[in-house]
């Protein structure tokens, strides 16, 4: 807060209020305010809203990432599976059969030829068009 507000006059026309606690923000305060200032309780415990607001805001995307990393990290583990019990070509069916959704690689490339490339992590799978084979390939990051 600005040292030269006088607190006897601060108004609440505007119904301004900080928008992680609701505490109201005094129409004298600069327009482009969202939030209270940090403050220290009698204990000494810190509050900064700001922080607050921002850190809750950002957990629903750090939840979504790390779930689309146990997505790839269970997709490995299948296209390991079937790399083990069926071999390194398989057909579409055995892709199926694992629940290895091509469509929902990390990456995907079409080559000249029409081969189509779906990396996982972990594995590769070269599709033929032609024939549906599907080439599993390991690799190392
Ligand atoms: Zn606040």
């Amino acid at each position: 807060m600005n040292q030269y507000i006088n607190s006897n006059y601060l108004t609440f026309q505007l119904g301004r209020a900080c928008k992680q606690c609701g505490e109201p923000i005094a129409d004298q305060e600069h327009s482009t305010r969202e939030f209270c200032d940090k403050y220290y309780d009698e204990y000494g415990k810190v509050y900064d809203c700001k922080t607050s607001y921002h850190r809750e805001r950002d957990k629903p995307e750090r939840d979504a990432q790390r779930d689309l990393i146990n997505f790839h990290k269970e997709m490995a583990i299948r296209i390991h599976q079937l790399y083990t019990n069926r071999g390194d070509i398989v057909k579409t069916g055995d892709l199926d059969a694992f629940n290895i959704l091509l469509t929902k690689s990390i990456e995907f490339g079409i080559s000249e030829n029409g081969e189509m490339t779906s990396i996982f992590m972990g594995f590769k799978i070269i599709t033929n068009p032609l024939t549906n084979n599907h080439k599993i390939i390991q690799y190392d990051k």
